[in-house]
Formats: C-alpha cells, sequence, structure tokens
C-alpha cells in the first residue's frame, strides 16, 4: 500500500522524534536500571502523542487508527517500552472513555490523557481470569450513590505511575460477561494499593504491577457505560489495542532487520562478509517479507476500523496475531545472524529480542487470535 502524503508525514514526524529523543545510549540505561526518565514522558506527551485519536475537542490531535498506527511502528522501532507508554494512553486508557464516556468523563478524564496531563492504565487481568477474561471475580456492589469494589487486579501496564485505572468489576456474577461494569477509579482513592512492580524480561523502564482493591468507594458518576455491558467495551477498546500490539510487533521487527542487515555487512568469517553467504541472504529476504505482510495487515486493519467494518475486530484479531509471531520470527533470526554477540548485552539484538517477545501473549494470546479469527469465521 503506497501511503498518502499526509501519513507519510506523520510516519516521518514520529521517527525524527524519536530518533532524536531517545539515543541508544539511554535506552540501554533504562534497560539496565529500569528507569524511564520521567521528563522523556512528559516529551512524548507534550509532543501530543498521549491523545493521537482523541478528539481535537477534547485536547487531542483528531487522528485516525492509521496515524495511530503509522505512529506506533515508528517509536517502536526506536524504542519499544517508550510505544508501550504511548500505546497505553492511547488505546487502553483512553478506548474506554472514547468508546462509553458521558460528555462530562470525557472532559474530567480523556482531556487530561490527551493534553498530557494524566496517565490511564486498564485493568482487566486477575490472578484467575486471564485469556477467559469473563472470569474476573474483583466486585462492585452498589451502596446508595456509591460502589464498593474489592479484588486484585494483576500484570496492569503502568498501574503504579498510572493516576486513574478502567477497572473491570462484576456486578452481577451470575451472568458471566454480561454481568461485568466499568468503573473510572482514581488510584489515589482509599483502599487501593499495588503491588511491586513485576520482574520482567523486557519492556523494562515501564512497570507492571497487580492493584488490590479492599473496599474502595467509587461514585456512579465514575461508572464508565451501562451496568453489566463492560465486558463489550472491554473486547471493543482491545480492537484498538490489539492494533497498536501489532504496530509495536512491525516497529521491533524492523529494527531487528536493520540491525541484522548492518552486522551482517560488517561482520566476517572465511574471509567475507557473512552477507555474502546465501543462507543469510536468505535470512534476509525471508524477515523483510515476513515484516511486508504483517505491516499490510496492520494498515488494512486500521482502514477497516475507521470504516467500522462489520468484521473489523477479526482483522485487528489477524493483524496482531500474525504480526507478532512473526516479529518473533523476525527477532530469532536477526540474533542468529549476530551468532554468539547477539546474546551478549552490549548488542542492540539482545534487548529487542526480549522485548517483542511480550507481543505474542498480552493483550489477548496469539491462542485468543485464533479464536476470535476461527469464531468470526464460523459464525
Ligand atoms: C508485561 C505484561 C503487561 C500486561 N498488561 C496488562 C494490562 O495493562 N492490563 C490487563 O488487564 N492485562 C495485562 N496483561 C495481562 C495479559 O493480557 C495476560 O497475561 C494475557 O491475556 C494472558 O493471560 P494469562 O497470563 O493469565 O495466561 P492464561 O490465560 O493462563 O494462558 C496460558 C496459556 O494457555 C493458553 N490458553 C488459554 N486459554 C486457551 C484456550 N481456550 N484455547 C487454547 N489455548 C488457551 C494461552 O494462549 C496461553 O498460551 C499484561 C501481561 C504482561 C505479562
Amino acid at each position: 500500500m503506497v501511503l498518502s502524503e499526509k501519513y507519510q508525514l506523520i510516519q516521518k514526524l514520529a521517527r525524527d522524534i524519536c530518533e532524536a529523543e531517545i539515543p541508544s545510549e539511554l535506552q540501554d540505561e533504562i534497560d539496565r536500571t529500569g528507569n524511564y526518565p520521567q521528563e522523556l514522558i512528559r516529551k512524548f506527551a507534550d509532543y501530543g502523542f498521549w491523545g493521537i485519536k482523541a478528539p481535537k475537542e477534547y485536547g487531542g490531535q483528531g487522528g485516525d487508527t492509521l496515524a495511530y498506527v503509522l505512529t506506533i511502528e515508528q517509536i517502536a522501532r526506536v524504542s519499544m517500552v517508550t510505544s508501550i507508554y504511548v500505546s497505553g494512553a492511547n488505546s487502553l486508557g483512553s478506548g474506554p472513555l472514547l468508546l462509553a464516556g458521558t460528555p462530562e468523563q470525557l472532559e474530567k478524564y480523556l482531556r487530561p490523557i490527551a493534553e498530557g496531563k494524566k496517565y490511564p492504565c486498564f485493568a482487566l487481568t486477575e490472578p484467575g481470569a486471564g485469556s477467559d477474561a469473563s472470569a474476573v471475580s474483583t466486585s462492585a456492589v452498589r451502596d446508595g450513590d456509591d460502589w464498593i469494589i474489592n479484588g486484585r487486579k494483576c500484570f496492569i501496564t503502568a498501574a503504579p505511575i498510572s493516576d486513574f485505572a478502567m477497572v473491570f468489576c462484576k456486578t452481577d456474577p451470575s451472568k458471566g460477561n454480561k454481568g461485568i461494569t466499568t468503573f473510572i477509579v482514581d488510584m489515589k482513592t482509599p483502599g487501593i494499593s499495588c503491588g511491586k512492580a513485576e520482574d520482567k524480561m523486557g519492556i523494562i523502564g515501564c512497570p507492571t504491577s497487580d492493584i488490590v482493591f479492599e473496599d474502595v468507594r467509587v461514585s456512579d458518576a465514575d461508572r464508565l457505560g451501562e451496568v453489566n455491558q463492560g465486558f463489550t467495551n472491554a473486547m471493543k477498546t482491545l480492537d484498538y489495542g490489539r492494533l497498536g500490539v501489532a504496530a509495536q510487533s512491525v516497529g521491533v521487527g524492523q529494527a531487528c532487520l536493520e540491525e541484522a542487515i548492518k552486522y551482517a555487512k560488517e561482520r566476517k568469517q572465511f574471509g567475507r562478509p557473512i552477507a555474502k553467504f546465501q543462507a543469510i541472504q536468505f535470512m534476509l529476504a525471508d524477515m523483510a517479507t515476513e515484516l511486508e505482510a504483517a505491516r499490510q495487515l496492520v494498515y488494512n486493519g486500521a482502514i477497516m476500523k475507521d470504516a467500522n467494518d462489520r468484521q473489523a475486530n477479526m482483522y485487528c484479531s489477524m493483524a496482531k496475531y500474525f504480526a507478532s509471531e512473526a516479529a518473533n520470527r523476525v527477532a530469532y533470526k536477526a540474533l542468529q545472524i549476530f551468532g554468539g554477540y547477539g546474546y551478549i548485552k552490549d548488542y542492540r539484538i539482545e534487548r529487542l529480542y526480549r522485548d517483542v517477545r511480550i507481543n505474542t501473549i498480552f493483550e489477548g494470546t496469539s491462542q485468543v487470535q485464533q479464536m476470535v479469527i476461527s469464531g468470526a469465521l464460523l459464525k
């Protein structure tokens, strides 16, 4: 697909900003220490990256889904962990609000995200409810004009640094996925605590933790959408989230390909650059071809989503499934091309390989995407 000039400009802008703001030494430091510089998060907020899809009337950029995935792809090509902060604000954080927020809620919660003043997280997963999100047991019980929330969410991206959370609670335990309601919960509300940040394999620099709710009182004004309609909201939000993960996969995969090409031209064995060996050339050809196929699926998914296509969620799942698996294959081959040096932390490929591993897991595993795709085919 040939992108129009407008979209090429969006790509270039994101690419130029990331290359200038996140030098490789800084990426190494973030990966080593786990500390993502607050001033860099702020800069990305100031560039307007937290509100790519939020309407202009709420302080956002008013971009479409294609603009969003192009931006995420370019950010992830430079820094996967940075792309997590940006996608978190745009998709999982803003998504539930864009789908179900009242004008008052959009003003109170979406505007500060889009303007880069507040950061959200998306709290669906629980120790007993991963792929089967309908099994959430965190409860919300009505108490006059309020609700009382009790339970535990786990693996929540950016929970310890978030200002508020979209929390999916059981409001009717007898109704499975039709008994879930979404609440917007201020993370400073009494009764909320975060577990310690998980010691992760990759995307180091963006903390992931539990959130524990003990008799947390939330006003009914902060209920998002209708009672018992939260599951639909979560699944629709995940369509955007999955496209974001797919775009991240293409970005990291592209970085792996570029690193591998550079190294193959420099590294000499048997008296010549390893790029001269057909085995290496064919690995590069496979990597580039898989990435291009993934890229087209991602852009197509975005266009389907913007067109409100009836089967958009299937296309989003296809994009996430294929792109995340392909990016892992690409990272594997790229590291292979580096030989023993690829296994050493001095080389960027080692981090890329670790960072992209999560993409086949979060926002629905590859098996869950296969379930969504086959479910749509067999409907
Ligand atoms: C770094 C990180 C960040 C995350 N961020 C968030 C976040 O911000 N918000 C949030 O809510 N969650 C988040 N998650 C949770 C993530 O979405 C879940 O880990 C994921 O959905 C899988 O759930 P699980 O880990 O419980 O695995 P399980 O559901 O236990 O799955 C284990 C294995 O069984 C397979 N499996 C399960 N059911 C089936 C089936 N029916 N058929 C075939 N295979 C099946 C899975 O594919 C997988 O291979 C995050 C996780 C991580 C690791």
